[in-house]
């Protein structure tokens, strides 16, 4: 289905949020104060402005009230950030996601009601971090302290076995969310479903458990 979002702010991460979202079908409002950038992203999104969005006549003018969904992806002017953001909740934009530079900067935007904060920098040192510690891993995700969902690629050890043969939720506490194999993924895929070498396993479970399979089960 299309959804509606704004990005107010078309730096390196804005301008990918942005794109992607355009790149998949969705409308987007597309806002910075800078005029080379807007420019750049005409071609990137439904309509591309330059604005102030820190002010409250241009958000109004703009009808930001009734997008679903923004993301406040200004960079440095932590104080502009903070700013939108509280104008955003006030309109009663149901969905304000924000992208953080530091705690304070955090804090204060929890505070005021965003919706959803963003490291990009910290999460993505994290999941390269995890990349880098093992070969086996492709992706990661966390998804609290404790539980993560992982993409890990198929050894010879589990290759040309079932799932129910595996018996990995017994065995190791975590389970097969799915399986991609090229461009085919299998979501949830049944017992009988055969893995093999080299396919890319999609497991779900408790940190501990997911190293545990990692390191003896592949
Ligand atoms: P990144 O770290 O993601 O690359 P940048 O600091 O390069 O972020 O980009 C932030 C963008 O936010 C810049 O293009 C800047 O012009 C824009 N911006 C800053 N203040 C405002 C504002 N008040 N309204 C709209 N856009 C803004």
């Amino acid at each position: 289905m299309k959804k509606q979002f704004a990005v107010i702010g078309l730096g390196r991460f804005g301008g990918s949020v942005c794109k992607e979202l355009y790149q998949m079908g969705h409308e987007v409002l597309a806002i910075d104060t800078n005029e080379d950038r807007v420019n750049d992203f005409s071609r990137f999104s439904t309509h591309a402005v330059v604005a102030n969005a820190t002010d409250e006549n241009t958000l109004q003018s703009l009808g930001i009230r009734n997008f679903e969904h923004v993301v406040v992806a200004i960079g440095d002017n932590i104080q502009a950030s903070i700013l939108c953001t509280l104008l955003l909740k006030e309109m009663k934009v149901k969905q304000v996601w924000v992208k953080a530079q530091n705690q304070y900067h955090h804090k204060v935007v929890e505070r005021i009601g965003a919706d959803r904060i963003i490291h990009p920098e910290h999460d993505m040192g994290i999941r390269i971090a995890h990349y880098l510690v093992s070969e086996k891993i492709i992706d990661y995700i966390e998804l609290s302290p404790e539980y993560s969902i992982v993409e890990l690629i198929a050894s010879r050890k589990v290759s040309e076995n079932t799932i129910a043969k595996l018996d990995i939720r017994a065995k190791y506490g975590c389970t097969i969310l799915g399986i991609k194999r090229g461009e085919k993924v299998t979501i949830s895929p049944t017992p009988d479903q055969e893995i093999h070498l080299n396919d890319i396993l999609i497991v779900i479970g408790h940190n501990n458990d997911l190293k545990r399979f990692e390191d003896e089960g592949l």
